[in-house]
């Protein structure tokens, strides 16, 4: 089974979205397999943001995502890594169909409320780098025999 890593960041969390959020995700047949609300050091926020570092934002995006607490997520299920980024939306609010996290509760690209790994090698890396091993549990769900 595939693993993704999701992130509801500082607006999402400040917000008070998480409850809309995590049903979204129940509702549509994903696992649940890590989650915590923490608080994100500067290393942690350069480091998972590393591919932007040349760009103008970087800055800005560092503090932004140290702003606050955020919601992290491990989830698992078939080709979950693609179906994250459908239900996340495009990374502007503003082309981010309805429906969509983004879709549905952004404006601005700089507050785009969740974050979600954009490959299955992105979403490895993502997961070593914000959970430790025993963080993540390994447990049935009965409803995945409606799923599957
Ligand atoms: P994502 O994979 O859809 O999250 O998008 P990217 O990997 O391209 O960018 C990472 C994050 O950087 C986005 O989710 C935004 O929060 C932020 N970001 C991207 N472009 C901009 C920008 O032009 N301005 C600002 N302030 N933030 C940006
Ligand atoms: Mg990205």
């Amino acid at each position: 089974m595939e693993k993704t890593f999701l992130m509801i960041k500082p607006d999402g969390v400040g917000r008070g979205l998480v409850g809309e959020i995590v049903k979204r995700i129940e509702n549509k047949g994903i696992k649940i397999v890590g989650a915590k609300l923490m608080t994100v050091s500067e290393d942690l926020a350069k480091t998972h943001y590393g591919e932007h570092s040349e760009k103008p934002f970087f800055g800005e995006l560092v503090d932004f995502i140290t702003s606050g607490p955020v919601f992290a997520m491990v989830l698992e299920g078939e080709n979950v890594v693609e179906i994250g980024r459908t239900l996340v939306g495009k990374t502007n609010p503003a082309e981010s169909a309805p429906g969509t996290i983004r879709g549905d509760y952004g404006m601005t690209v700089g507050k785009n409320i969740i974050h979600g790994s954009d490959s299955v090698a992105s979403a490895e890396k993502e997961i070593a780098l914000w959970f430790k091993e025993e963080e993540i549990i390994d447990y049935n769900l009965v409803t995945a025999a409606w799923v599957y």
